[in-house]
């Protein structure tokens, strides 16, 4: 699998050439979505060109987002590279200057990269056969623009790493406060006595377009409560479940923080229910 898109062209990735002056190579000075992909059939995606939108207005890349001409791009990365269950990276730049200078450029026209990768195949509402994450936890050191999805990611990854270094696959994040803001490369969510919560949204967090589906299937089923508000690190220990969502998890349950279990260290039944109802309901967006 290897033929990406670039400026409008259609080229194997190994032959795919973008300027070192490029200021997403030299400033991170981009703003990139992921869309899940399942035969063919794409999840969330009006939501992920809103906020893609969101985020080249927040910089001021002044790009209007294109949703039948980035639906064309996915359609065809995903025809071209096999289908199947595939992740479509979509990366837009402010451009390539001819030199480095801090300041917005008025005259460079934007980069724009797209790729497609193999994902998991979708989770399914089973608890057997559950990805099950075990995470570390650590102060949310980033900046305070974290809900704007930049390609300048180094905070997260080092986040990542934290977690990666003690043997886990995420790292869930903490203000000064204790209050929790997301993990490296999810939201999170908690439960207790059958409530569900996540921490509202701000300049902390990502606004993730997992959470903001789950958030919706859930409020629209009406039998579990849901609730946007301060979660703190003491919830997050007491927690009968704790989740992850993303767009290639879903909904993954964690079962174990800073190496203590959550709950009773298993997949939970509010994580089932969930799950299931996003299952059904996730090509509705
Ligand atoms: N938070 C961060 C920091 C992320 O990087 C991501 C996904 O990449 C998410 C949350 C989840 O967002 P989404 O559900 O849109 O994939």
């Amino acid at each position: 699998m290897n033929i990406v898109y670039l400026n409008g062209i259609y080229l194997p990735m190994a032959e795919a050439r973008i300027s070192p002056m490029d200021r997403g190579f030299l400033f991170g000075d981009g703003i990139y979505e992921v869309i899940p992909s399942y035969d063919g059939r794409l999840v969330g995606f009006d939501p992920h060109m809103k906020r893609l939108q969101d985020g080249l207005d927040a910089i001021e890349i002044r790009l209007p987002v294109d949703h039948a001409a980035w639906r064309e791009v996915a359609g065809q990365l995903i025809a071209q590279n096999g289908g199947g269950n595939l992740g479509i990276y979509i990366h837009i730049s402010r451009g390539a200057d001819i030199r480095r200078n801090h300041a917005y450029p008025e005259d460079i026209s934007p980069t724009t990269y797209a790729f497609a990768f193999e994902i998991p195949p979708a989770p399914v509402p089973e608890k057997a056969a559950a990805t099950c994450y075990t995470v570390a936890t650590t102060e949310d050191l980033r900046w305070r623009r974290c809900n704007i999805k930049s390609t300048a990611l180094l905070g997260n990854v080092m986040h990542y790493q934290h977690g990666h270094a003690l043997g886990h696959k995420e790292t869930i994040l903490h203000n000064e406060a204790g209050e929790l803001t997301e993990a490296s490369a999810c939201n999170v969510f908690v439960v207790k006595n059958g409530i569900v919560a996540t921490p509202q949204l701000d300049h902390q967090k990502l606004p993730g377009i997992t959470r903001l589906m789950v958030l919706e299937i859930l409020r629209r089923d009406g039998s579990i409560p849901v609730e946007e508000r301060v979660v703190t690190m003491k919830e997050l220990k007491d927690a009968d479940e704790v989740w992850l969502t993303s767009s290639s998890k879903e909904i993954a349950p964690v079962v174990e923080v800073d190496g203590k279990p959550v709950g009773n260290g298993k997949v939970g039944d509010v994580w089932l229910a969930a799950q299931t109802l996003y299952t059904a309901h996730k090509f509705d967006f």
